[in-house]
Formats: structure tokens, sequence, C-alpha cells
């Protein structure tokens, strides 16, 4: 008789925390499956993951000079 404590599914729950039948945490807007990190805003929304929200440097957009905004 097959102990259930053996069982694959029940060790890596506990080794995980996740349920079986979510195994890995899935981006509720893309869908990405295994994601390591949602991004969320002032509202406590899920804006993404690291799929599907991209990162930009702020510098790079401003359109003005930082160094002479001094007015
Ligand atoms: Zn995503």
């Amino acid at each position: 008789m097959k102990s259930i404590a053996d069982a694959p599914d029940i060790r890596r729950t506990e080794a995980t925390g996740w349920p079986v039948k979510a195994r890995w945490p899935v981006c509720p807007v893309c869908g990405a499956e295994g994601c390591g990190v949602f991004y969320r805003d002032g509202a406590g929304e899920i804006l993404g993951c690291e799929d599907c929200v991209a990162e930009l440097d702020a510098w790079e957009l401003s359109e003005d000079d930082p160094e002479e905004r001094e007015d």
C-alpha cells in the first residue's frame, strides 16, 4: 500500500506552499505560468508579471534634460 505522505504532489505542496492544482503562480494579466514577480499599482491591482510588464528607464523617457530644468 502506498503511503499518502510519499505522494509527490503532497511533498511538492509542502515544499513550495502552492496547492497541487496551482503549482505555479499564474499571471492574471497574460496567463504566464511560473512567474516569480507580480507588479501592482498603489491600489493593489495587479498590473502584470515580469513577462508582460516592461521596465523603462525614466531618464531615457524624459524629453527634458534634467540638467536644464532649473528655472
Ligand atoms: Zn504577465
